[in-house]
């Protein structure tokens, strides 16, 4: 890590790419329009940037659609595909300093999570595709006979990405690095409160040797870029990751349009499940990582914790002590733990649950938007206790720093509670009870249970949900599924 003045220093000396990347080449919107970044940590604009709209999208797709026909990426090998994300790989690990200020700087997360988590995160992500793509297997089908049936893995063509602005540069790269390696072109919109790492990242891609055109990024806002991209009649497939809201207006652009494929990883509301007999100072620990870690901005936050009623007090006010404990303040100082909200607009969000919390129950620790400088962007870490199942607070996903305690007797309370919620993306176990964890674990509804650890997470598993946290899942040969089609080719001789 270098020093805050360091960063503050480098900061100051960035350039931004602030226009479309289409065909290659930073363009700026046909409209001519712009909308601002915004620092909102300061509250200060970094940069005007290209406002893409339809017009936009449909130059991004007529690109991405020559580049996948002619087959400059889409018919390269595997192998010569994979040399190319090794290269951009590094070339991220390169240029770590620029890409974790554009995105500490456009969303208020911590240096110290951007230099040493999302990217870092986002050079194994793309390595980790890249080499997995030319060990993939096409089958042949058991016929018999004077026959030989293939099933071989097919890209799709054009995928059309949209992403959240929570982990800017990894969101688009669990997307971006299945996609590419299996052979698609693809077209971005990333968050219009985070769009800066994608554009430096589509510059990185040309320079490890992606053609131009495979890759194409329209920064926009949602309702206009995002909906020319999900209703494009030339997109054959769109994956989204967001909330359940949005998530849901996706299926209806595609039942609306040319019927695309969309895959879809939305919201949660995650339950983190103690018991008496876990290793509690451990439990804590991760506790309270599992809701403050990113501002709480986490699809898969442990928002909900269950405690065993026994414990519940000696727990709490073991969190307590966690909580007060974090850091909060300028993003670009190494020595902060907690940064901004994405924007005011969201903390004023947050801040409504902060006072519905208060109503409906025991607030424990925080509970208040805070200034720090110039900016009003900050809430503090909260927790509430004696959390009512009714309440909002625990119903709703907040996507901040507020963790909902609620307590339970038995392990069927406890896995009653949990299962009680329309999302289903992760949930953790604390218990030194192997049969007690792997029985609760099979009848948990959700895509990733950690136990005795929180938001378990890697390259080489599966993430995603079930109910309405989404289906299909990015990371692992799994991601491959979203990005390729089989296909049949029947030989008899
Ligand atoms: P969001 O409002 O749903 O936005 C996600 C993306 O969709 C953005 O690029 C957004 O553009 C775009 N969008 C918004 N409205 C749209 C519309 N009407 N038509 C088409 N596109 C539209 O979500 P967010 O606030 O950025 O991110 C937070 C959410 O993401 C949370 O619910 C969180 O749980 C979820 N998330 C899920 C996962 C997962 O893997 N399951 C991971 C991370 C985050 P704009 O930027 O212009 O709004
Ligand atoms: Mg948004």
């Amino acid at each position: 890590m270098l020093s805050y003045d360091e960063y503050q220093s480098k900061a100051a000396g960035l350039s931004f790419r602030n226009q479309c990347w289409i065909d290659g080449a930073f363009v700026p919107a046909v409209s001519g329009e712009t909308f601002a970044a915004i620092n909102p940590a300061t509250g200060k604009k970094l940069t005007d940037v290209a406002r893409g709209s339809a017009a936009d999208i449909d130059r991004a797709v007529a690109s991405a659609r020559a580049a996948f026909e002619d087959g400059r990426w889409s018919r390269k090998t595997p192998g010569e595909r994979k040399e190319v994300l090794l290269r951009l790989a590094q070339l991220i690990r390169d240029n770590l300093t620029e890409l974790a200020l554009l995105d500490t700087l456009d969303m208020g997360k911590p240096i110290s999570e951007t230099v040493n988590v999302d990217v870092p995160g986002s050079a194994m992500f793309f390595q980790w595709h890249a080499e997995a793509v030319d060990k993939l297997y096409d089958e042949i089908a058991p016929t018999g006979g004077r026959d030989v049936a293939m099933v071989r893995r097919m890209p799709l063509g054009v995928v059309g990405a949209v992403v959240p602005w929570n982990f800017p540069l990894d969101m688009a790269t669990w997307k971006l690095a299945p996609a590419l390696a299996t052979g698609n072109s693809v077209v971005l919109k990333p968050a219009e409160q985070s769009p800066l790492s994608a554009l430096f990242l589509a510059e990185l891609a040309k320079e490890a040797g992606l053609p131009d055109g495979v890759l194409n990024v329209v920064p926009g806002f949602g309702e206009d870029a995002g909906q020319a991209l999900g209703r494009h009649p030339d997109v054959d497939c769109l994956v989204f990751t967001g909330s359940t809201a949005v998530g849901k207006l996706f299926q209806r652009y595609a039942g609306e349009s040319n019927m695309k494929q969309v895959w879809l990883e939305t919201g949660g509301k995650s339950p983190n499940l103690i018991f008496a007999d876990a290793d509690l100072d451990k439990a804590a620990d991760m506790a309270a990582f599992g809701i403050f870690f990113n501002q709480g901005e986490v699809c898969s936050a442990n928002s909900r914790l269950l405690v065993q009623k026994d414990i519940a007090e000696v727990f709490i006010a073991k969190l307590k002590t966690r909580a007060e404990a974090i850091k909060q303040g300028d993003p670009l100082d190494p020595e902060t733990t907690m940064g901004a909200m994405v924007d005011a607009q969201h903390a004023t969000r947050v801040a409504s649950y902060l006072a519905v919390g208060k109503e409906d129950a025991r607030l424990v620790t925080g509970g208040n938007r805070i200034t720090i400088g110039s900016s009003d962007a900050f809430v503090q870490p909260t927790i509430f206790a004696d959390v009512p199942a009714h309440s909002r607070i625990v119903r709703e996903e907040i996507f901040g720093p507020v963790l909902a305690v609620q307590t339970f007797d038995t392990d069927e309370d406890a896995l009653a509670l949990a299962n009680d919620t329309e999302f289903g993306l992760a949930a953790s176990i604390w218990t030194a009870d192997l049969s007690r964890a792997m029985d609760l674990s099979d009848r948990l509804n959700v895509g990733t249970v950690s136990v005795n650890t929180v938001d378990a997470l890697s390259p080489m598993t599966p993430f995603g949900g079930v109910k309405q946290s989404g289906f299909g899942r990015d990371l692992s040969i799994h991601s491959f599924d979203k990005y390729t089609a089989l296909k049949t080719i029947w030989v008899k001789y």
